[in-house]
């Protein structure tokens, strides 16, 4: 039997790694060079198309934990960025183009089938598609026709999330607008604070947004520092609007209002709502450390708008990256709602094991949720109204009874996670199919 992979991006090229390696045949579709992305410039598989860093390699760090675990779960792709490194202190950084030869000479050396066509029907049999933040058109189409046009987006506007443990929570209250429960932490700021965290917001630098992202924003999703340029009060009135709230600690509505709304039910992570931005990371570091409960609050993820395409995946997927309603069908890499190269790269090793299992009439597997991997897949197929996509950081992973503050607490959870790896190494393991 044959598994069809459709995208030779980093996700495709990894899953299709994966089955040939299990001695599965595969046929992969890549549309480029014939068709090419906005973004991509070359026609070359695995191609990175911006940065050449990996991130991270210490194990005390989300991405360097992914790695570990990715290195351990046998990741092709992680063995071509090792040959093709070039220094970087302590990430991962790569030569790109020696990185796409490697992969390349990997998928001939195993007989990968190397089709360059865009694929516009979702075909029958064992598949998995892997056509990542630049989706085309055709494709796009037909997720729609099986998924339907709400469970597929078109773009991130995603705001920061901080870690709970980083939060102030002598100056934040908990509660919710009109004592309709106590779900939201609120950050209170007064008119003072209020207009000097304005004025900075405005003024700070912000991503240039390439041009096949000139994106028409909706007026009930602008970021917010174009809220603060239109006009002194704009965000007192939207986002930051303190109607329905009284700080227990004055007995009054504060002038202005940041909410806090957990991101998972741990309450480890908080989503800043409302707060969309195309503030660069070390301003969005700046500016909403003026927030009065964040001066010291870390960021697991951080704001940002641009062009992506993805699914809705807590509602159409499984954690073993199957399709609820078509069990031979995968979806992996950006479009299955994770975000970065090294996250992509985990999903397609996760969807190609698991492809090659189901032609072997074997159970899917699904990674242990102490596992940054497991963690992530647990996250982008967990019911979330609110969902969006998801990089790798420490607030997935469950505390357990992980009591230790920060630091110590990190490799208390790399610690536990390599553990319940190896646990389950052996399944993974390519000669245990
Ligand atoms: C402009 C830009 C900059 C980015 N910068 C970074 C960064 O610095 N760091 C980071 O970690 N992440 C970055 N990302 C996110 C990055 O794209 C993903 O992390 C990663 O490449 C996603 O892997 P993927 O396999 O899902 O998609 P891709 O690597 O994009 O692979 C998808 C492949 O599918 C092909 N394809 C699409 N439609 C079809 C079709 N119908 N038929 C056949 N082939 C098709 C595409 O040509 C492409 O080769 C960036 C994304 C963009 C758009």
């Amino acid at each position: 039997m044959v598994v069809t992979i459709i995208g030779a991006g980093l996700a495709g090229c990894e899953a299709a790694l994966q089955c040939a390696r299990r001695g599965v045949r595969v046929r992969l579709y890549e549309m480029r060079p014939v068709k090419m992305t906005p973004a991509h410039q070359t026609g070359d598989v695995a191609e990175l198309v911006c940065s050449n860093s990996l991130k991270s390699e210490e194990p005390t760090n989300a991405h360097g934990l992914l790695k570990a675990e990715l290195k351990i779960l046998g990741s092709v792709l992680l063995e071509c960025a090792e040959r093709a490194r070039v220094p970087g202190g302590k990430a991962l950084v790569v030569d790109r183009k020696i990185f796409s030869r490697e992969v390349a000479r990997e998928l001939q050396n195993l007989g990968v089938e190397l089709i360059r066509e865009e694929i516009t029907r979702i075909p029958e049999g064992v598949t998995i598609i892997a056509t990542g933040p630049l989706t085309s058109e055709g494709m796009t189409q037909s997720l729609i026709n099986i998924f339907g046009d709400r469970r597929l987006y078109f773009y991130d506007a995603i705001a920061p999330i901080v870690a709970a443990d980083s939060l102030d929570m002598q100056k934040i209250f908990t509660a919710s607008r009109y004592g309709k429960g106590d779900d939201y932490l609120n950050c209170p700021l007064s008119e003072e604070e209020y207009d000097r965290f304005v004025q900075e917001l405005a003024a700070a630098e912000v991503y240039p947004a390439h041009e096949f992202e000139q994106i028409q924003f909706f007026e009930g999703c602008l970021p917010v520092e174009e809220l603060a340029r239109r006009d002194r009060l704009a965000l007192a009135f939207g986002p930051m609007k303190p109607v329905g709230l009284v700080d227990p600690r004055t007995g009054r509505m504060p002038f202005a209002v940041v909410q806090l709304r957990p991101e998972n039910r741990a309450g480890t992570m908080y989503n800043l709502v409302g707060f969309q931005t195309r503030l660069r990371r070390p301003e969005q570091e700046r500016v909403f450390r003026m927030i009065p409960g964040l001066e010291r609050a870390e960021f697991l993820r951080y704001g940002s708008i641009h062009r992506n395409t993805f699914l809705n995946s807590p509602e159409i997927l499984l954690p073993t990256l199957q399709t609820r309603i078509r069990r031979d069908l995968f979806i992996a890499g950006q479009l299955a709602g994770v975000e970065g190269y090294v996250e992509s790269i985990g999903t397609g090793l996760v969807a190609g094991i698991n492809a090659v299992r189901l032609v072997k009439e074997k159970a899917p597997l699904t990674v242990p949720e102490m596992t940054m991997l497991g963690a992530l897949l647990k996250y982008i197929t967990t019911p979330n109204p609110h969902f969006q996509p998801m990089n790798a950081n420490f607030g997935l992973l469950p505390v357990g009874n992980i009591r230790a503050v920060t630091a110590r607490r990190r490799h208390l959870m790399a610690v536990r996670a390599l553990e319940a790896l190896e646990g389950i190494r052996a399944e993974f393991a390519q000669d245990k199919i």
